[in-house]
């Protein structure tokens, strides 16, 4: 602490982004006699992991998400506001915030994620929602849902429905578990619901453009992915460039395959504040940062988690949660050897770097279905069941709270023995791009020859 009038200063930190970097950066630095403001534009904490449970009906969003005020109330060193930064000077340690709101830090930590690219094409986000929020998961579940009443609709009027299509842009893991979702809510969970038609009818297709899905797994597990979604009847295209998409259909250069409900699980890059530090970025948006979580010529300002580009034996840490909750660990406790070294102390452990500890990937392919490549605390590829287990156990665990780990916990095994789903209701608007609301009928039927305009990206 240092003295100011007489007075003891206690050192302000501010953290932007109540997501696994930050939340774990404030509960890190609780114990310091430091003030802490964690300032987040939702008023959640949300477990994005478990984001496609939600958009598939499984799990309600008060189960995968916390408000971050109760998360650190015990914490009476932190006070948490709802708000957005807009805007930062570092020279004079500055964060401005959109209500207008100004607030100086003697130390900042940046931890706002990512966010969805669509690759220049912003006005695809309409047509086909991505997953980050849990906003996009009940706007998800409610096409989804919605796709299968417009159907039921339809065969009721006229004795036929075009088929039910799902198509998800993407295959890496989050454009895999909804794939797989999808595929399980039709085929196990909905067939009781519909006098019309058979849910399980619906086809669920993957298009991903580079040869293989999963490009983060090793070519086995990769293999042994592909395997399970056959199982689950996904079909897959690999080296698939997705040029255009319209409602009710996407095209692949000339080819127009045709889809009730279009999701992008394709791209992603940083939250955008990052530019707005002036600072070297990757190509992603995210901020280049040294072996302290630093910026270069910053070493106040830290940067945590997804908006990190931080290397390890010259490869960058990838943006999933662990890293994430690493860094917010580590930047807690750098600043507390920082603060301890102004208060006068050694400052040992100040040339300590950040080092990412791997423990392995894992993603779910439905029900029971899962590929984990695991390297802590042994070496392992798994698949099927077993992958699955360990999937399930872990994101149990990394919930935060003890009564959302029940609730999902119960609402799991409950829908795994009985085949029952908790939520599947359809909230919002009755639009689905293609489709007219009032009806359920198609707007845009496929053309006898599709002769349509295509794009290259
Ligand atoms: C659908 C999905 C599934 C995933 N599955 C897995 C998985 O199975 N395993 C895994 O390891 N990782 C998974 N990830 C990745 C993982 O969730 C992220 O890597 C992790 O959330 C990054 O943490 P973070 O703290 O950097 O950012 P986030 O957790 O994204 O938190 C960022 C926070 O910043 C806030 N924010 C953003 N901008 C502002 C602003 N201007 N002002 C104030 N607040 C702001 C946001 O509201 C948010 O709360 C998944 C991600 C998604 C989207």
């Amino acid at each position: 602490m240092a003295m100011a009038n007489g007075r003891q200063v206690r050192k302000r930190i501010i953290i932007i982004g109540g997501g696994f970097a930050g939340i774990n950066a404030a509960i890190g630095l609780a114990k310091l006699p430091v003030d802490i403001t964690l300032i987040d534009r939702k008023n959640h904490y949300t477990f994005q992991p478990l984001l496609y449970q939600v958009a598939l009906a499984v799990l309600s969003p008060a189960e995968i998400a916390q408000p971050i005020r109760s998360i650190l109330r015990d914490h009476r060193n932190i006070e948490v506001l709802m708000d957005e930064a807009v805007n930062f000077d570092l020279e004079k340690r500055r964060v401005d915030m959109k209500t207008g709101v100004q607030l100086e830090y003697d130390y900042l930590i940046l931890a706002t994620g990512s966010t969805h690219s669509y690759f220049g094409r912003d006005d695809w986000a309409k047509l086909a929602p991505g997953l980050k929020t849990i906003e996009d998961a009940t706007e998800i579940r409610r096409r989804v849902l919605l796709a299968f009443e417009f159907a039921e609709r339809q065969m009721q009027e006229a004795g036929t429905h075009p088929p039910l299509k799902f198509v998800i842009v993407g295959g890496g893991p989050t454009g895999v578990e909804l794939a797989g979702a999808i595929s399980d809510i039709a085929r196990l969970y909905m067939t009781r619901d519909f006098r019309h038609i058979n849910p399980a009818d619906a086809q669920v297709l993957i298009l991903e453009g580079s040869p293989a899905i999963l490009a983060a797994y090793p070519p086995d597990l990769q293999q042994k992915a592909v395997d399970q979604l056959a199982k689950l009847g996904v079909s897959i295209r690999t080296g698939a460039h997705v040029s255009d998409i319209q409602p009710g259909y996407v095209m692949i250069g000339s080819e127009r395959i045709d889809a009730t409900v279009t999701l992008w699980a394709a791209g992603v890059q940083a939250s955008p504040l990052g530019k707005l530090l002036h600072v070297p970025l990757d190509r992603r948006g995210c901020v280049i940062v040294d072996q302290f979580l630093n910026p270069p010529g910053h070493p106040d300002v830290f940067i945590c988690g997804d908006l990190a580009h931080v290397e390890e034996k010259g490869t960058q840490v990838p943006g999933v949660a662990q890293p994430a909750i690493q860094m917010g660990i580590y930047t807690a406790k750098r600043i507390a050897r920082l603060v301890a070294r102004e208060q006068g102390s050694d400052g040992s452990g100040l040339s300590e770097p950040f080092h990412y500890f791997d423990k392995g990937d894992m993603a779910t392919i439905g029900r029971k279905a899962a590929v984990a490549n695991i390297k802590w605390p042994f070496h392992g590829h798994w698949s099927g069941l077993p992958a699955w287990m360990v999937w399930l156990f872990i994101h149990i665990a990394f919930l935060i709270g003890f009564r959302n780990r029940l609730a999902v916990f119960r609402q799991w095994a409950w829908t795994y023995l009985s085949f029952e789903d908790g939520a599947r209701l359809i909230t919002g608007s009755q639009d689905l791009p293609g489709w007219d609301s009032e009806y359920g009928r198609e707007q845009n039927p496929a053309p006898a020859e599709a002769a349509v305009e295509t794009k290259s990206t």
